[in-house]
């Protein structure tokens, strides 16, 4: 059975007092399964996607169980800096009335200042590999005393090469401990790391792909990539969407989307990489309190944010990958609530989008974007309801002698039509190119192979090529397509020739790193 009520998980009144005080009524649903096996002691691997409240589901079982001390009794391992800082703010706040204190520790604050807290006595490590690791080596970090280990957001340390670092760190805590792993996703490394350092783990999961389907309507428009920012501005004009994240693949392009809606008129932040902590965390700040209500961010900036329930998620450029879509949309129709997340596709990438599709197990259906037309009229009608809004809040009384005046040279609805024709301009709408995706064809005889290389080793569509020639000794220009994405690669080669490049590619090593080889497991785009 599961708990409905945080009560009834049988947590002291302290803890019950602070998450009302959070404002939490009842235990999300990782929550609800993740906690009472957590409080027994057990081993805990947690899976559920991005916003679901996993920060509670470890921390509500840490804090219980632990008390104000001298040295650390628990250690939290986050990617980064800024979700050290967040981490350590919902754990300290669970822990207000029992006055247990949670510090972070992440590399570019001051190490003095870190030392001289953890000599005062700090209670939960909540850490990055990199800074912990240092303190680990100066011996100003004691984990001798630590009871429960968490390893949060493991899926993201993991793509930040953070792998070694974490088993070094899991070999200086006691082994008599509880030890608990929470991912979005959870790869194969992932598991493993699970297997070898954790007892008899109990796995809690909330299936994702369900959630997604049933409350987040998804659709896709196809652009083309020089047509995209009319694209997106007909889009917020026709829906209006209350608070929009739009995601983007690279720092320039939030710069460039930021910028463009600005001077556009729209209310829109950017967040990414380059920017300082602290004007981070203006903007978000801004989009919080609706000063701002579109974020554009790059993936990295916005994982692992507490970045409020958005009522529209727009991949501006589509995600890299499976796992990244699941986590841009999950930032909209939370809590039961329904999200709209649009996706713009180029020809190019709508291979891509079925990939995703068939992966995350979703449907997205494809829409066409709103006409000319649907943009004037919507442009209209906020002009319509800003008018009335006006009028209503008795905004217009100063100009009510100069209307009078007005009146008397010509009619009502002459001096209306006027000052609209003003306020709306003469109304252009950019075209758009119209044109169809075209349908991927294979090319008879032809086969997909699944390779372990990809963009982020820096390996370019020609170097494959080249080695795949080279190696399997067949003609360049026999090989099919080739597809790079993130950490992977799909390449087409003809069926009586794959066992060949299997045997000549597989293990072999490109650009530093020993590639697998192998069969792809299905034809992402054949349904
Ligand atoms: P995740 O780690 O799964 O991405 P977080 O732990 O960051 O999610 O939680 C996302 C947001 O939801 C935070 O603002 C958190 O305070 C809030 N939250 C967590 N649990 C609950 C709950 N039971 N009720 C309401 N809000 C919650
Ligand atoms: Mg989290």
């Amino acid at each position: 059975m599961t708990y409905q009520k945080f009560y009834e998980f049988g947590i002291s009144d302290a803890v019950l007092g602070s998450l009302s005080d959070m404002g939490f009524e009842e235990p999300t649903p990782i929550q609800k399964i993740a906690i009472p096996p957590a409080l027994e002691g057990r081993d805990i691997v947690g899976q559920a996607q991005t916003g679901t409240g996993k920060t509670a589901a470890f921390g509500i079982p840490i804090i219980e169980k632990g008390k104000r001390g001298k040295t650390p009794y628990a250690f939290v391992l986050v990617p980064t800096r800024e979700l050290a800082v967040q981490v350590a703010q919902e754990l300290n706040k669970i822990g207000q009335n029992k006055g247990v204190l949670s510090v972070p520790i992440y590399g570019g604050q001051s190490i003095e200042r870190q030392i001289w807290s953890l000599k005062k006595g700090v209670d939960v490590v909540v850490g990055t590999p990199g800074r912990v690791i240092d303190h680990i080596q100066r011996k100003t970090l004691v984990l001798k005393g630590i009871k429960t280990v968490v390893l949060d957001e493991a899926d993201e340390m993991l793509n930040m090469g953070f792998i070694e670092d974490i088993e070094k760190i899991l070999k200086e805590i006691p082994e008599e401990r509880q030890t608990m792993l929470f991912s979005a996703t959870m790869p194969a490394e992932i598991r493993k790391i699970a297997t070898k350092y954790m007892r008899d783990a109990k796995n809690v999961r909330v299936n994702t792909a369900d959630m997604v389907v049933l409350k987040i309507k998804q659709v896709f428009y196809e652009v083309r990539e020089e047509d995209k920012i009319k694209a997106l501005t007909r889009v917020l004009d026709v829906e209006a969407p209350s608070l929009t994240l739009v995601f983007c693949h690279t720092k320039r392009e939030v710069d460039d989307v930021s910028g463009k809606l600005q001077k556009m008129g729209y209310y829109a932040g950017a967040i990414h990489g380059d920017f300082t902590q602290s004007h981070r965390d203006e903007i978000m700040g801004k989009f919080k309190r609706g000063d701002i209500d579109i974020l554009v961010a790059t993936d990295v900036a916005a994982r692992g944010l507490d970045i409020p329930d958005v009522s529209h998620v727009i991949n501006y450029s589509i995600p890299q990958d499976p796992d990244g879509y699941i986590h841009r949309i999950g930032r909209t129709g939370r809590a039961g609530k329904s999200g709209i997340a649009l996706t713009f596709v180029t020809p190019r990438e709508y291979r891509q989008l079925r990939l995703i599709e068939r992966t995350a197990k979703t449907r997205i259906d494809k829409a066409r974007l709103p006409t000319k037309d649907e943009v004037r009229r919507a442009r209209q009608e906020e002009i319509v309801a800003e008018i009335e809004d006006v009028i209503a809040e008795r905004k217009h009384t100063e100009y009510l002698p100069l209307a009078e005046d007005l009146f008397s040279k010509y009619s009502q609805q002459d001096i209306a039509a006027a000052a609209l024709s003003m306020v709306l301009g003469d109304d252009e709408v950019d075209d758009i190119e119209e044109r169809a995706v075209a349908q991927p064809t294979y090319r008879s005889g032809f086969v997909r192979l699944f390779m372990t290389i990809g963009r982020k080793d820096k390996i370019k569509v020609g170097d494959i090529l080249k080695s795949i020639s080279a190696e399997a000794d067949i003609p360049a220009k026999k090989i099919g397509n080739i597809a790079l994405f993130d950490t992977f690669s799909f390449v087409e080669v003809p069926a009586e020739l794959a066992d060949k490049v299997i045997s000549a590619i597989n293990d072999m090593v490109m650009h530093g790193r020993r590639v697998r080889v192998q069969h792809a497991k299905e034809r992402a785009t054949k349904k």
